[in-house]
Formats: C-alpha cells, sequence, structure tokens
C-alpha cells in the first residue's frame, strides 16, 4: 500500500510541469525532468550534491551573496514548514532567469527534507516590468490622461489629468467622462466627435473644457479606442493637453494683426470677420444692421499743411469720438487713411442708423487742438442696411461705399442712405424732428378739446384734451403724423407736459368763469408714464395751474400697464394718491385682462371706437360693449364709449345704461375758443333729449 502511493508520488514529481527538487541537508538530493529541461542539463546525476547557489549567479537582485541567501531562505522553510520567494536561477549556459520557489518541508524519520518548486516566472517579470515602466510613463507624464469603458465611465485617470482639471482620482473614477463639459459646445459637436470615434477609433482638436472651479480653458483632446485580442474595442483613452498658453500667443499675435496699431480699433481685416459674424447672428435671429462708411473730407489738407503726426492725432481723436458715440456691441473699424466704419447690430428700428449717424457727426464735428491749431474733423457718412440693401459682406460695404460718395457730393458733413426711400424718410423725419423742436418753443402746439356728455343727464361734463399742431405751412397736423415720432424720439415728454400744462390751465380758468365743475382727460404716452418724474411734473403742473387733482384724469392704454405690473402698480398708486383719476383708453383691444384690472387703481373704461363704430352692424362688437358696460358696474367703474357719430349708437348705448358719451355726434374737437361757446350756452349744446 505505502509503496502504491509514493509511486504514484514519484510518478506526479516526475511529470509535473513546474521543476521539482528535493534538498537534503542543503544540498539537491533529486529532481525530476522538468527542471533538467529548465536549467538545459541533460544529465540528472550533475545537479545531485550541488547547493543552491551553485546553480544561480553569485549574487540575488538584492545584493545578497546567493550561498547566504539560499541557507537563510532553507532555514525560514523548515522553521515555518514552508516559504514562498522569488529566485535567480543560471541555466548551464549561463543565462540567468527568475523563478518562483516553494519550499516545503518534508519529515523523514529523523531528518527533514525539503520538497522545491520552482515556476519560470520569466514572462510575468516582463509583464510587471512593462506595467511599471507605463505607469511611470502616465505618471510623470505633464499630459492629462483618462481611461473609460465603452459606456464612457472613467475607470483611470493619472495624476496629471487631476491636476489639470482640479479633481481627485476618487473623485472622478466612475463617472462620465463628459463631466467637465465647458457648455461652449453645442450637442451637435459631441456628437460629431463620437461618430468620428466611432468610424476611425480615434478623434483629436481642440476642445472647451471646465475645471471644477468652474474656469472654462481650451484643450487639445486626442481620443482613442483600444482594442482586446479579438479586436473588439473595450476601452477609450483620452489624453488632454492644456493650450491656454498657445491660446493666448495666438491671441496676441490676432491682436496684432487685427488692430490698427494707430488708433487700436479694429482694422479691415477684423471688421471683415466682424461683420460676417453679425450678419450670420442677424440671419439667425432674424435681426436688422446697418453699416456706416466714414470718411472724413479734406482731410489731406490737414496731412499737407500740419504734417502727418498731427494728422494721426486727428485720427486718433476721432476714432475715439466714434466710438464714444456708439454702444459697446457695435464695431468700429479703421479701413485704412481716413476712412473708418462701423457696424450697428441687432437693429430694431433701420431709422436709428439715421439717429446714430447725426449723433457721430454732432461729436466728431467739434473742434480738436492739435499743437496749438484749432482744427474741426468734417466727414460723410454713408449707411447701407441689411437686409433692405444687402445681404452679404461685400455688397453692403460696397453700398455703404458708395452712399458715403453720395453724402460727399452733397457738401460733406452729412450722411446719406444707400436707398433713396430711406434717405428721404430719415431727411423727412430729422426735418419733422426739427420742426417740431422750433415749434413747441412757438406756441405752434396747443390742445384741442372734445366735449363729453352724461348720457342720463344730458349735461357736459367735461373734455378730452387732444393735441394739435398748427404748422406755419402745412396747416393743421393731426396727432397721428407726429405722436409716433414724437415717442420715438422722446420729444414726446415735453409736448405731453406742454399740453397738460396747457389744458388744465385753461379749465381751470373756464371752472371759475362759468361756476361748474369740468372733468379733464388728457392722454398719457407710454415714455411719459415710464418716466420717473411723471408724478413730480404732474403734481408740479397742478400746484401751477390751481386745477383740483379729481378734476383731471390720466388717460392710459392698457399695453402700457401689462407686463411690468409692480413698477406700474406703484406709479398709479403714487398719482391715485395725489387725487388724480386714472382712465384705461382704447379698452378692448388691447388684454382686457379683468384679473389685471382687478389690480389697479383705475375709475373709467373708455370703449375704443372701432367698437362703437361697428356696434350696429357687427354682433361680436356689440357683445364686446355690451360686456364691457356691465363689467364696469360690476367694478364700479365709470365708462365713457368713445367714437358716437350717429342717433343708433346713442341709443344703444341708452339702452344698456352707459354714463358718459364722446363723438363727433356732438363736437369734433375743437379748439379752446369754439368749445367756450359750448360751456357760454352760444353755441346750441348738443341735445342728448332721445
Ligand atoms: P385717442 O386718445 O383715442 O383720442 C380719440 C381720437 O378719436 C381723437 O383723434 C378724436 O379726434 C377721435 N374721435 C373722437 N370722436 C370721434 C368720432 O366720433 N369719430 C371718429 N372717427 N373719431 C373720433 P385725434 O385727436 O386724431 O387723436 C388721435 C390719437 O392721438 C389719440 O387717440 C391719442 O392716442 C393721441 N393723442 C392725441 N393728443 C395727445 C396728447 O396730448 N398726448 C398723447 N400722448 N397722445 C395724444
Ligand atoms: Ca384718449
Ligand atoms: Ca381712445
Amino acid at each position: 500500500m505505502m509503496e502504491r502511493v509514493q509511486d504514484q508520488y514519484r510518478a506526479l514529481f516526475e511529470h509535473s510541469a513546474d521543476a521539482m527538487l528535493i534538498i537534503d541537508d542543503g544540498k539537491f538530493v533529486d529532481c525530476n525532468a522538468a527542471t533538467l529541461h529548465m536549467l538545459g542539463y541533460t544529465n540528472r546525476a550533475d545537479l545531485f550534491a550541488t547547493h543552491p547557489s551553485q546553480l544561480s549567479p553569485p549574487h540575488q537582485p538584492d545584493g545578497l551573496p546567493s550561498f547566504d541567501k539560499a541557507n537563510e531562505m532553507i532555514r525560514i522553510a523548515i522553521e515555518q514548514g514552508s516559504h514562498r520567494f522569488e529566485w535567480i536561477h543560471r541555466k548551464v549556459d549561463g543565462t540567468d532567469f527568475p523563478v518562483e520557489v516553494l519550499l516545503t518541508a518534508i519529515s523523514a524519520g529523523s531528518k527533514t527534507l525539503l520538497h522545491v518548486v520552482w515556476r519560470d516566472i520569466t514572462q510575468r517579470k516582463k509583464a510587471e516590468e512593462k506595467l511599471r515602466l507605463a505607469k511611470y510613463v502616465t505618471e510623470s507624464t505633464s499630459e492629462g490622461i483618462i481611461v473609460t469603458d465603452m459606456d464612457l465611465r472613467i475607470i483611470e485617470v493619472n495624476p496629471a489629468y487631476c491636476e489639470l482639471l482640479g479633481y481627485r482620482r476618487e473623485e472622478v473614477l466612475g463617472r462620465n467622462a463628459g463631466f467637465t463639459k465647458s457648455g461652449r459646445h453645442d450637442n451637435a459637436f459631441y456628437k460629431s466627435i463620437w461618430n468620428t470615434l466611432h468610424e476611425s477609433g480615434k478623434w483629436q482638436g481642440e476642445i472647451w473644457d471646465r475645471r471644477k472651479n468652474g474656469e472654462v480653458f481650451p484643450i487639445y483632446l486626442r481620443l482613442n479606442t483600444i482594442y482586446d485580442a479579438a479586436g473588439k474595442p473595450c476601452y477609450y483613452t483620452g489624453l488632454f493637453s492644456d493650450i491656454t498658453h498657445q491660446k493666448r500667443t495666438e491671441e496676441q499675435l490676432e491682436e496684432l494683426a487685427f488692430n490698427d496699431p494707430l488708433t487700436g480699433l479694429p482694422n479691415r481685416a477684423l471688421f471683415h470677420q466682424r461683420l460676417m459674424q453679425d450678419l450670420k447672428s442677424c440671419r439667425r435671429h432674424e435681426n436688422k444692421l446697418a453699416l456706416l462708411f466714414i470718411d472724413l473730407d479734406r482731410f489731406k489738407n490737414i496731412n499737407d499743411s500740419l504734417g502727418h503726426s498731427s494728422g494721426d492725432i486727428l485720427l486718433v481723436e476721432v476714432g475715439k469720438r466714434i466710438k464714444s458715440t456708439v454702444r459697446s456691441i457695435d464695431t468700429v473699424a479703421r479701413m485704412g487713411g481716413d476712412e473708418f466704419t462701423v457696424i450697428l447690430s441687432d437693429l430694431e428700428d433701420e431709422h436709428m442708423a439715421a439717429d446714430i449717424a447725426s449723433k457721430i457727426l454732432a461729436t466728431v464735428i467739434q473742434p480738436v487742438w492739435i499743437h496749438q491749431h484749432e482744427i474741426t474733423p468734417h466727414m460723410s457718412i454713408g449707411i447701407s442696411l441689411y437686409p433692405r440693401d444687402a445681404e452679404t459682406v461685400d455688397d453692403l460695404t460696397r453700398y455703404a461705399d458708395m452712399a458715403m460718395y453720395h453724402a460727399k457730393s452733397e457738401g460733406g458733413d452729412g450722411f446719406h442712405f444707400f436707398l433713396e426711400e430711406m434717405n428721404r424718410e430719415s431727411k423727412r423725419r430729422l426735418l419733422l424732428e426739427n420742426e417740431m423742436n422750433a415749434g413747441l418753443s412757438q406756441g405752434q402746439f396747443v390742445p384741442y378739446f372734445q366735449p363729453i356728455y352724461d348720457l342720463q343727464s344730458g349735461q357736459l361734463v367735461g373734455m378730452e384734451a387732444l393735441a394739435r399742431w398748427h404748422h406755419p405751412d402745412r396747416g393743421l397736423i393731426m396727432p397721428d403724423d407726429f405722436i409716433p415720432l414724437a415717442e420715438e424720439t422722446g420729444f414726446i415728454t415735453t409736448l405731453g407736459n406742454h399740453i397738460l400744462q396747457q389744458a388744465c390751465s385753461q379749465v381751470k380758468t373756464w371752472m371759475e368763469e362759468y361756476s361748474q365743475e369740468l372733468s379733464l382727460a388728457v392722454n398719457l404716452s407710454g415714455r411719459q408714464f415710464n418716466s420717473n418724474e411723471l408724478s413730480d411734473q404732474i403734481q408740479l403742473i397742478l400746484d401751477s395751474t390751481r386745477l383740483p387733482p379729481h378734476c383731471l384724469t390720466l388717460e392710459i392704454t392698457e399695453s402700457m400697464v401689462m407686463g411690468r405690473i409692480e413698477r406700474t402698480l406703484n406709479q398709479l398708486n403714487q398719482l391715485r394718491d395725489a387725487g388724480l383719476n386714472l382712465a384705461i383708453d382704447d379698452f378692448g383691444t388691447g388684454y382686457s385682462s379683468l384679473s389685471y384690472l382687478q389690480r389697479f387703481p383705475v375709475n373709467t373704461l373708455k370703449i375704443d371706437r372701432a367698437f362703437i363704430n361697428d356696434v350696429l352692424t357687427d354682433r361680436n362688437s356689440r357683445a364686446i360693449v355690451r360686456a364691457i358696460i356691465s363689467m364696469a358696474k360690476a367694478m364700479e367703474l365709470d365708462v365713457v364709449a368713445e367714437g358716437v357719430e350717429n342717433q343708433q349708437q346713442l341709443m344703444f348705448l341708452k339702452q344698456l345704461a352707459c354714463q358718459k358719451v364722446q363723438g363727433y355726434l356732438f363736437s369734433k374737437p375743437i379748439p379752446a375758443d369754439q368749445f367756450e361757446l359750448l360751456l357760454s350756452g352760444g353755441d346750441k349744446p348738443y341735445q342728448l333729449s332721445c
């Protein structure tokens, strides 16, 4: 039995793929075939009675003599029963190779044998060394390295990556690689990266990323796919290089290439680029854009008579002045010589271009002192418009240039649009603006008055003041022809105050003269209403005219109060606190939101005259008028029906118990002296005895 076990053991020993040996008293006494093969011996007897150090180089990698170290290993194995360690052996041909040694103590009677197993670990050592090298490279490189699985989950990063992005390794492991996206690129951009990566296995390019502290910075990114032995993709790697410095240098170079060294303004190249960008954005947002081409008049004379350095000073000053008149989003460029361009982007209204051109002219055409000489720059401006005139950079530039020559041919110090109709229109507006200003000081603007009657009693209870312009050449001009422009230019505030002042003063006089209380309604424009000085202005007028506040009603429209509720409420409450009345004009045309209305301290609704006009022919209008009147009643508001032109309309309103009426049926808006006839009874007032 015992013998059979021994035979089996012998067979195992002999056929094991690992080298196996037996040590007795520090010497090899047996070994198997694999040992001979490993060491390159042919004769088993050659190994007998050798000490392990005789099959090894003189020293082990840690520097210890193989002889001493081998004895130490044997001692430990006997003491502990077994011992595993790494060792360098030497083949018969002199080459060294690493093995993992396992010594196991076996008691055999009175002595202890050691069973030895050697496993060749050359391959493992090589792989370990490779890994160690790879680790060294990834840890010492200054480029960030990231490894992700196929779902882009981060499985490893190197220290440079952590430093670059500002995260600790543990903070990023397991996260999606996209978590440092800067937000500067759209989804399409990332999608195109992944498409390329999928198709070709790699991608590289510039990209903006975000650090943990929120800072966005540029990197050069190289993405690669790693495949397994079967050619299946299993990892992605990313190599991040910080290119902040490079970018900065590029920008500095760009600055040099794109700026005019004399004035510091963008040069022709940058102008071109900006115009292209602005056009793109205007196209996307359906905005308008104006291009101003500016050329100094008679600049050559200055250069010739005062020298180039004076000319340079003048150009710098002109550039500064132009820039000071436009918004920061607009581009002012120097094209070379005495030519400048201005890009006005995101224009709401094309006429703004004319306003800005006039402003530039007014600002630039002021004396400059250069070397004790007073010089006044003169210039001509040409304007082209996107999309009205042209859609491309070249066409817009060409047209603005052409328009500039037109302005020059008209004597300079002016501007000219490329399109004749724009010219006419802008000239008309400028003329009108100037005339309005002059007309106001010459008393050409006066209020007309349209009477308002109480429908039940038939009594004249008040009037609405409506602005009229007595133009010296064109006769009577109606508000629709000047209020819109006055609104745009801001002139309306002065004009509105003027009308308010005159109307209040007139009505106060009438109230005293005819001992009758009258209610005066005056229209407020949006701009007036939004002005912070409104209540102060009105208080001033009420004080100076001594019209009791409750006799004044300010008419505002729904659109003026909608939207900015809080601000509006403040304004309205202030006016109400001063004792004034408030009416919503043109009611029914706007939002007519009840819930809004309830929050406003309003006294009166004026039904828009369009509804009164249609009340007999259109069921809808009839329903609206009916609804407004009953709603006003429920909310205890006064109602005035505007634009009553005939008896039938009046009848209808009376049936609905509408309180007040106003319209051509009774009287058109009339000048003060005619209105006085109504008050004095000299002109037979309309009889509301229906
Ligand atoms: P609004 O406030 O709705 O004024 C009523 C308009 O209807 C007036 O036109 C008046 O003449 C007209 N009207 C009155 N009864 C009838 C009628 O029976 N039939 C017809 N077809 N029309 C009638 P007007 O005077 O031309 O004023 C037009 C607008 O100009 C006013 O509309 C008002 O919005 C504005 N406006 C007038 N004066 C001033 C002012 O001093 N300041 C401000 N901000 N706006 C004013
Ligand atoms: Ca009105
Ligand atoms: Ca109205």
